[in-house]
């Protein structure tokens, strides 16, 4: 069978699954998002968008502004300044997400370092170095370091606000969901293909990067990308948690990206999305076509426009506060890591 038959998934009608409509969920890539590469002092507060920036507009306004806005500048803030607060906060993650970035990081630095060397470290290997880091992560986490140096200690929001978690929930985490979603992979069919494909055709391995949609810079992290024999470009994507629909609008941004990243053609690119959650590491074959792109793109422009819409001056990217409102129902603020300056506790 030629190989532009068969997706990275291993299946052979690449077609049958469409890009969904943009419904957008949390992800890791907001803790990426700053200082990669470039010193924070140089930085300006420009607008760019991602996913994540969307999802978090979505989610609620006055965490956007802290997210995006009231945070700029903690970095070098002094201790005990709103600032600061706002910007160490906003680093912490839920221990759902820290364990999904766990595993993430535990691949990329796999993977990574396959592209080096050829060779692919073992399962126990990779899991023994994994449970070492994140039992360094958790301990310090649990001092608070983050409060310290934000940018380079992981901080859990359980630690920072003394949430009651009992030891087995986060023996469960570990089980299921960091050594379970290791365990997975090693089983895929996604492995095996990125196993045979010659690391020439590695295209990416988990690298941020940006690209610009009608002049605004949109950020995207492809978990994995490889061109095969007939100039068809695989992305991969890992997911530690349940399959949902949502997931397929992430391959719409990335193929956009894949189009002008690499010049792959309109029907050139496919997508997979490899769910860790199951035994087996279940590949989801992704097809993005004209069509659903078209229907990403303007999804885009939608989110971009109210974003904009918001500010005082668009051009200049000034927020105010008052027009990021709190959500009515402070229940929904249970599991948000700015409750305390918020007023929600
Ligand atoms: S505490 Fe509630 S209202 Fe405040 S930022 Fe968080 S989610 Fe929004």
């Amino acid at each position: 069978m030629p190989s532009a038959e068969r997706t990275a998934c291993g299946e052979l009608n690449p077609s049958r699954r469409r890009v969904g409509p943009l419904i957008y969920t949390v992800s890791r890539e907001d803790v990426r998002l700053l200082g990669v590469g470039r010193r924070m002092a140089e930085l300006t507060n420009d607008f760019t968008w991602s996913k994540s920036r969307h999802e978090k507009f979505r989610e609620c306004l006055r965490a956007y502004y802290y997210q995006y806005y009231g945070s700029w500048g903690g970095w070098e803030a002094p201790a005990g300044s709103p600032v600061r607060e706002l910007y160490v906060l906003k680093k912490l993650s839920s221990r759902w997400q820290w364990a999904g970035s766990v595993v993430h990081t535990a691949l990329k630095r796999m993977l990574e370092r396959a592209r080096h060397t050829g060779r692919f470290q073992g399962l126990d290997e990779l899991l023994a170095r994994t449970r070492e880091r994140a039992r360094r992560d958790w301990s310090v986490s649990r001092e608070k370091s983050y409060w310290r140096e934000p940018s380079q200690i992981a901080g859990l929001i359980e630690h920072e606000y003394t949430e009651p978690v009992p030891n087995q929930e986060w023996k469960r985490i570990w089980d299921e969901v960091i050594e379970g979603s290791l365990r997975a992979f090693f089983t895929s069919v996604a492995f095996e293909r990125i196993q045979r494909t010659p690391r020439e055709k590695w295209l990416s391995v988990d690298e941020l990067d940006s690209w610009l949609f009608e002049g605004t810079k949109v950020w995207v992290a492809v978990d994995f990308a490889f061109g095969d024999a007939d100039g068809v470009i695989h992305i991969l994507d890992w997911k530690t948690g349940k399959q949902r629909e949502v997931d397929h609008t992430q391959v719409g941004i990335y193929a956009l990206y894949a189009q002008q990243k690499w010049g792959a053609a309109p029907q050139g690119v496919r997508g997979g999305l490899v769910y860790l959650a199951t035994a087996a590491g279940d590949c989801v074959t992704v097809s993005a076509d004209p069509v659903a792109l078209e229907a990403c793109k303007d999804e885009m422009r939608r989110s971009i426009a109210a974003m904009r819409e918001r500010l005082d001056d668009a051009p200049r990217n000034v927020a105010r506060l008052e027009q990021f409102p709190q959500l009515s129902a402070p229940e929904s603020c249970r599991r948000c890591p700015f409750r305390r300056p918020c007023g929600r506790m």
